[in-house]
């Protein structure tokens, strides 16, 4: 038995205001002239965080569209963008949700290594180290700020660069950031936090050092979902702190069959991975009684509308993609159904329960 020697973020700040800090951190990561690259959400386009962007020299602002998740098409571009203008840079710093952030990460390892970000999909395969990168989260739920992952849609696949090069060299945990998000928003993010606690807790792969972890970020969960009536500063303390001790807790465990249902949806019909989720996540109770009762009074207790009937109509052929992408995430089924998944997820299995979202 071997057990994962994983890379971890090199350096974390945590605190109301700690993205005050961000010039001063960068100073000595700056390379001469060449230019910090700031990837920031377009959601604070015209927002004064934007005029809170320690800009010095060269450094340039990229406001990332983040309509849609991104791509590998999306990275390819913006990296070259960048060599193009500027040749080498110093860093990338990324300034969003998980997908800014994940944005970041994967450009700062196309600034190193040659070809697509396509050819980087899977396990290990990237062989450079990127330039430096900073994750600075302003939704608290996916833990791509701690993860060793970045998850991209590519030509043929929904799959992350997963790597000891992904994780960021530097966070900046500051939850001031995330206190404008909309209720909506808020909480399908949030519900990622909460979906990959009972998928790592519930899972097969489940040792103490995810137990510990999960366990932590759960109840955190639960404080501002379940037992709070108000949203307020510690509430949004306390879900940035969930977010990350979820991400260590998937460190050594995996997500399971929310997540691995929740890919089809999003590489045939575009659903964002935090709604996602929540739309799988309400049909699961054969998978997680307890975590499903209670993510649906928490549906109901925060007033949230979760999509129903989004797969009416779609043909065999579309359905067909969904369970090929679904039933490729083969480490999720197995950390979710142990190592006979294959006879419990049967194709027939998987169609009906796509049918029912
Ligand atoms: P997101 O980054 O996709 O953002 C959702 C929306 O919220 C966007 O419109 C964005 O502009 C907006 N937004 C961001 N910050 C805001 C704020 N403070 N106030 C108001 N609006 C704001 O959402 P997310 O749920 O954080 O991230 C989902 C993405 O993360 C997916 O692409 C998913 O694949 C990825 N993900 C990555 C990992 C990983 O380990 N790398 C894990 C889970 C999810
Ligand atoms: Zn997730």
């Amino acid at each position: 038995m071997s057990f994962r020697n994983f890379k971890m973020v090199s350096y974390v700040v945590f605190g109301r205001g700690s993205f005050h800090q961000l010039d001063e951190i960068l100073a000595p990561h700056r390379k001469g002239e060449a230019p910090m690259i700031f990837l920031v959400d377009h959601f604070f386009e015209g927002k004064p965080l934007l005029n809170r962007v320690p800009l010095r020299g060269k450094d340039k602002v990229i406001l990332a569209d983040v309509t849609h998740e991104p791509k590998t098409t999306q990275v390819d571009a913006l990296a070259k963008a960048i060599k193009e203008e500027f040749g080498t840079i110093s860093g990338v710093i990324g300034i969003g949700g998980g997908s800014v952030m994940d944005l970041a990460k994967a450009v700062s390892l196309m600034m190193n290594n040659p070809g697509s970000s396509a050819d980087y999909q899977g396990w290990d395969l990237v062989k450079q180290p990127g330039v430096y990168k900073v994750g600075i989260p302003t939704l608290s739920g996916t833990g791509a700020e701690v993860s060793r992952t970045t998850v991209l849609t590519g030509p043929t696949r929904k799959l992350g660069m997963n790597s000891d090069f992904t994780p960021f060299d530097q966070i900046v945990l500051d939850p001031e950031l995330t206190k404008d998000a909309p209720v909506n928003q808020r909480f399908y993010t949030g519900m990622d936090c909460y979906i990959h606690c009972i998928e790592s807790l519930e899972g097969t792969y489940l040792n103490e050092f995810s137990k510990s972890y999960g366990d932590k970020a759960l109840q955190l969960c639960q404080k501002v979902f379940v037992e709070k009536d108000h949203w307020d500063d510690e509430s949004d303390d306390q879900l940035m702190m969930a977010s990350y001790a979820g991400g260590m807790s998937i460190a050594y465990s995996q997500v399971g069959v929310a997540h691995a249902v929740s890919y089809g949806l999003s590489y045939l019909l575009g659903t964002k991975h935090g709604i996602g989720n929540c739309i799988v996540m309400n049909h699961l109770e054969e998978y997680y009684p307890a975590g499903v009762k209670e993510f649906k009074y928490m549906v109901e207790k925060n007033n949230i509308d979760i999509p129903q009937g989004i797969c009416k109509g779609l043909t065999d052929e579309q359905f067909d993609a969904m369970m090929n992408v679904s039933l490729g995430m083969k480490p999720l089924w197995e950390n979710a159904l142990g190592k006979d998944w294959e006879k419990i997820m049967t194709r027939e299995k998987l169609r009906a329960l796509y049918e029912k979202l």
